[in-house]
């Protein structure tokens, strides 16, 4: 091998060490079905990248995987410095509540507790001094213009409202990465406007590296980078 070719090789397969999100050939069947058929994706930190494709192509399961919920079948996968197929599962645990955030399509607040109630259990479980986590709080709750239903059961308020309010429990800790799968797919155009401006100013303020799956060209008009997906590979 010549040295150009060494160096192509070893660029082509050795970690990146700067990328928050670095897959190699990741491949993830369900049973005999293939979802994903060899990701390759690099993404640098502070990046705000849209995952595109159509219903079923495995943007769901891309995001499974980068979570570190759903085990690739094969291939390599670091994300945020770590190498998730060796972590152990209580590892995998620590680094999703610590330094990840996720955003889903029906906000899954828990309907019985106050929008602030949501927002504070991520800070809860991290284990934060009680007079600082109300005032991060507070501060989110204001910065996503929620500050009059705070205190409002989740049951009870809009979907629009809802979703800024899982955007602010997903962002209160100030993660490394923020996971989102089709964020506003369940609002109407309006409502989906208000979330995606409050989580791209969130995310750019807190300099977040986020990945938004999605099928809709709207919502991926607000990122900065575009990456295409169709039956289980990258394409464009
Ligand atoms: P998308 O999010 O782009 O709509 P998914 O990642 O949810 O796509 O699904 C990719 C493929 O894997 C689809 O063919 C889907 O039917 C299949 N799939 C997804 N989840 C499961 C599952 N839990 N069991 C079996 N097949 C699944
Ligand atoms: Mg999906």
């Amino acid at each position: 091998m010549t040295a150009a070719a060494a160096h192509r090789e070893h660029a082509r397969t050795a970690p990146d060490p700067a990328a928050v999100v670095d897959l190699r050939g990741v491949r993830v069947s369900y049973g005999q079905d293939p979802a994903l058929r060899g990701i390759d994706l690099r993404i640098a930190a502070g990046e705000q990248v849209a995952v595109m494709g159509p219903s079923g192509c495995g943007k769901s399961t891309l995001l499974h995987v980068l979570a570190g919920v759903l085990d690739a079948d094969e291939g390599t996968l670091r994300v945020l410095g770590e190498d998730l197929g060796r972590l152990r599962e209580k590892d995998r645990g620590q680094l999703r509540l610590a330094r990840m955030g996720m955003v889903f399509q029906f906000g899954d607040l828990i309907g019985e507790l106050t929008l602030r109630e949501n927002l504070t259990l991520p800070l809860q479980l991290l284990g934060g001094r009680p007079a600082r986590i109300r005032a991060e709080a507070e501060a989110m709750l204001e910065r996503l213009g929620l500050g009059e239903v705070a205190d409002r059961r989740a049951a009870r308020v809009s979907g629009g409202q809802a979703q800024r309010a899982a955007v602010g429990r997903a962002l209160i800790h100030q993660p490394a990465l923020l996971l989102a799968d089709e964020p506003t797919g369940a609002l109407d155009t309006v409502a989906a406007d208000t979330v995606m401006d409050a989580l791209m100013e969130t995310v750019t303020e807190q300099g977040t590296t986020l990945v938004v799956v999605t099928h809709d060209n709207r919502v991926a008009a607000h990122l900065d980078r575009l990456v295409g997906m169709r039956d289980g590979e990258m394409v464009g």
